[in-house]
């Protein structure tokens, strides 16, 4: 194990930012797409919310969180002062806290199987609050991670795609640890394509630019700009 290194200031924050969007645009024209093509989902999980902050001054707005209770602590406050800031939950979602999610979330990047789908279509009738979805897909068949077989990915996607309409807005995974993620990307890529659906949600602080080189829309980015998780 690596130590955490301290969390950096705000200025590093900054620096770190900057330096990831520059990364992106890079790896966006290598593949020859245009660097508006990819949006940075900043994850924030565990760190505090002064580190958003930081990030929010340095002209982030969308981020990521994997737990529903630390998004419900840390981010109603930051949302009433930034209006325009984007909430995507990306951790595995239990049927319970479906309703709290709905409510907090602007994105919900975890919808992988039916009684989640189910959950989450009554919250949004109860709530009148509709945020996008992505489904995820477990695509190294990890059985500790969440996310739809690939095998049922085809079928949960025409359902939910019926249900849901354009509000399913793409998909999203996780390789393996440790595994090449190309595979598991160009699979996730070939999937979206084949339901014409926009989203790709693939690639974190270890690999985001060969996810982009895959084709993701958005990639999900956390230590390389908030400094290691303890
Ligand atoms: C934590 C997390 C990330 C970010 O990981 P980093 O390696 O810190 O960039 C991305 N996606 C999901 C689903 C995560 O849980």
């Amino acid at each position: 194990m690596i130590a955490p290194d301290p969390d950096p200031d705000a200025a590093e924050i900054a620096g770190r930012l900057r330096a990831i969007r520059a990364r992106i645009a890079a790896a966006a024209t290598a593949a020859g797409r245009a660097p508006e093509s990819v949006t940075l989902v900043a994850v924030s999980k565990t760190k505090p919310a002064a580190a958003v902050a930081a990030a929010l001054a340095a002209g982030q707005t969308v981020f990521g969180e994997n737990r529903v209770q630390e998004a419900a602590e840390k981010f109603p406050p930051l949302r009433a002062a930034h209006p325009d800031l984007r909430l995507h939950l990306i951790g595995g979602l239990q049927t319970n806290k479906a309703r709290e999610a709905v409510r907090l979330a602007d994105v919900i990047e975890t919808l992988d199987r039916p009684r989640l789908a189910d959950a989450l279509e009554a919250a949004m009738e109860r709530d009148a609050r509709r945020p996008d979805l992505l489904i995820e897909v477990n695509t190294g068949a990890e059985p500790q991670k969440s996310g739809i077989p690939r095998a049922d990915a085809d079928s949960f996607i025409d359902v939910c795609k019926s249900r849901f309409g354009a509000q399913l807005r793409g998909l999203m995974c996780v390789p393996p640890h440790g595994e090449d993620p190309r595979p598991h990307f160009t699979w996730l890529a070939a999937c979206a394509r084949a339901h014409d659906l926009p989203v790709l949600s693939m690639g974190m602080s270890a690999d985001f630019e060969i996810a982009i080189a895959c084709g993701a829309t958005w990639v999900r980015v956390g230590s390389a700009i908030f400094g290691a998780r303890g």
